[in-house]
């Protein structure tokens, strides 16, 4: 298969990484995940707007533009022929002798960018479990940083107690999924953490609140606490990949009567006329 190497399409195995790149090893990078159905990038300019700004908060020039970044996304989809998938990408600091600081020669950041099958079907997704666990991140979580050793062990605590997604919460209030946000519905509000530096303001939580103001669903960006969480009507999560699914049991313990409920239920339906709306999948 092909990628985009610092702007060019390349074949894979021509591109070697440096030992010393710096996203390889401090993980000094950014990166971004963008959902293709039908061969049509979903939220694309979102998705490369929020890698600019994750750029500009770690203090790295992007050495291409957003129209650029978009155009070689767009190839590199039609290159592979994708259909139903995902675009990874990732910016790290570039090549340098290694020093915590950063260089102080211009050095040029690596840019790369791949693509991976993941089918659509289009259908609505059953409930999943949780797991809760503590948020052990640090304070600058808004950064897509590729620094993502506290999401893993939270998603490894997660996968050991065969549970879905685990949900991370800091002095009580809970923040997001190891790789996804998370929100409750009480009394029909749907309630959801505001976008500060505690999360990743994620592309699908973002499209989801346009959805709910745009089809009279009451919402607020207030933190909530496990014990609302537990007692909620309805809990779900998002992200790119599991686009918006039901959390029906979280602990072990059931959330209402176990089955995914009806505002969630709505709100499946109003994404995937997203996707066909942006896509025609
Ligand atoms: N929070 C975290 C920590 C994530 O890794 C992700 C997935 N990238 C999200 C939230 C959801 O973001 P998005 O909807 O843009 O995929």
């Amino acid at each position: 298969g092909k990628i985009i190497y610092n702007g060019e399409l390349k074949t894979r195995s021509d591109v070697k990484v440096d030992i010393e790149d710096r996203g390889y090893q401090f993980g000094d990078g950014i990166y971004e995940v963008i959902r293709v159905y039908n061969g049509e990038v979903f939220a694309s300019n979102m998705h490369v707007n929020r890698l600019m700004d994750s750029a500009k908060m770690i203090q790295l020039k992007v050495p291409l533009t957003v129209a650029e970044i978009e155009a070689l996304v767009k190839e590199l989809i039609a290159e592979d022929k994708l259909r139903n998938g995902i675009v990874y990408m990732q910016l790290t600091r570039g090549v340098c002798s290694r020093t915590h600081a950063f260089p102080i020669n211009e050095v040029e950041p690596v840019f790369v960018a791949y693509t991976k099958e993941m089918p659509y079907t289009g259908k609505v997704k059953p409930g999943v479990k949780g797991v809760t666990t503590d948020d052990i991140r640090w304070l600058r979580c808004n950064i897509k940083s590729l620094n993502l050793l506290g999401n893993i062990l939270a998603k490894q605590q997660a996968v050991e107690a065969s549970c879905d997604e685990a949900i991370q919460h800091r002095d009580g209030k809970v923040t997001e999924g190891s790789s996804s946000n998370v929100a409750i519905m009480v009394n029909g509000t749907l309630k959801t953490h505001p976008a500060t530096n505690l999360i990743l303001n994620g592309i699908t939580r973002q499209v989801m609140l346009k959805l709910c103001a745009d089809n009279d669903i009451p919402y607020v960006e207030e933190a909530f606490t496990v014990e609302e969480m537990m007692a909620a009507d309805e809990v779900l999560y998002t992200s790119t990949s599991v686009e918006v699914t039901p959390i029906i049991n979280i602990d072990g313990q059931s959330i209402a009567n176990g089955e995914p409920g009806p505002i969630t239920k709505s709100l499946q339906k109003l994404f995937s006329e997203e996707i066909e709306r942006q896509c025609g999948a």
